[in-house]
């Protein structure tokens, strides 16, 4: 993919970049950069092969239907409750917005670009998470505390690469408890390839849609899936009908969206810094 494509797909599932700032910050992190080379020489042992999803009993778990409507009713029921939308403030004092999900009591998933602004290449400064999102004062839970993030790249050069748009985001609190949280599977390729997957997320005007699509490419750390319309936005989680996610939602074109597997070297990630 050249690179003009490449800048252009990401524009398309930008969303609200620069939105008005808020009336009080969300909470401050850190983010380190982990390159390909230094995730593949952890050691493997004790990394779990799946993770499994949760449901806090105090909420509905949803079954998932596999109809076209793509507006979620009750965003905040489970798995919905897992989806975080997140109000970025970076260093550069730009302001965006994305979208990521809960893997495990502390841990969230979502894209590095979510991370970071891409017209300054300023990292995120301060973050406000959502649960259960329905607008500014309807929500199931809100973080803005304390958070430490990993990000597959750094963007050199303010330069889009989707092949390691991924980030590992590690909270202060156990917000799981209260939101669930999706399972993971590491899947291979016969895994993934010709079968229906969910991806839900906030779209550019804040609601939670939904929508199915069928795996129809699968490289080494991507998968492409043809959908009809875009759910929302980047940091998506790409799952399963048992609430099992196997991807990252990062970037799309008009026909067809793209997201990182989840990998080995993303579990690596959070075995290394004991997420998992
Ligand atoms: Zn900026």
């Amino acid at each position: 993919m050249n690179r003009l494509l490449a800048v252009l797909l990401v524009l398309l599932t930008m969303t609200s970049v620069c939105v008005r700032a808020e009336d009080d910050d969300g909470g401050e992190g850190t983010i380190s950069f982990v390159d390909a080379a230094q995730a593949d020489s952890f050691v493997s042992g004790g990394a779990p092969a799946s993770v499994e999803p949760f449901a806090p009993d105090d909420l509905e778990k949803i079954i998932l239907g596999s109809d076209d409507r793509v507006k979620v009713k009750k965003p905040k029921e489970y798995p919905y409750s897992a989806i975080a939308y997140m109000v970025v403030k970076g260093s550069c004092k730009c302001n965006w917005t994305c979208t990521g999900f809960m893997v495990t009591k502390n841990t969230l998933l979502t894209a590095a670009h979510c991370m970071v602004c891409t017209k300054h290449g300023k990292w995120a400064k301060n973050i406000t998470f959502y649960f259960g999102y329905k607008s500014k004062k309807n929500y199931r839970y809100r973080y803005k505390s304390r958070w430490q993030a990993w990000a597959g790249t750094t963007f050199p050069e303010h330069r889009y690469t989707s092949s390691d748009d991924w980030a590992v985001v590690k909270l202060d609190k156990n917000v799981g408890d209260k939101t669930g949280w999706f399972g993971m599977r590491f899947c291979t390729d016969s895994e993934l390839l010709g079968n229906s997957f969910c991806i839900a997320g906030f779209s550019g005007e804040a609601k939670l849609r939904y929508v199915w699509g069928t795996v129809t490419d699968v490289w080494e750390k991507q998968i492409g899936y043809d959908i009809d319309t875009l759910p929302g936005d980047s940091g998506s989680p790409v799952f399963d009908d048992n609430y099992y996610a196997v991807g990252i939602e990062t970037n799309s074109s008009d026909t067809a969206n793209f997201g990182q597997r989840l990998r080995d070297e993303i579990r690596q990630v959070m075995v290394k810094n004991g997420l998992l």
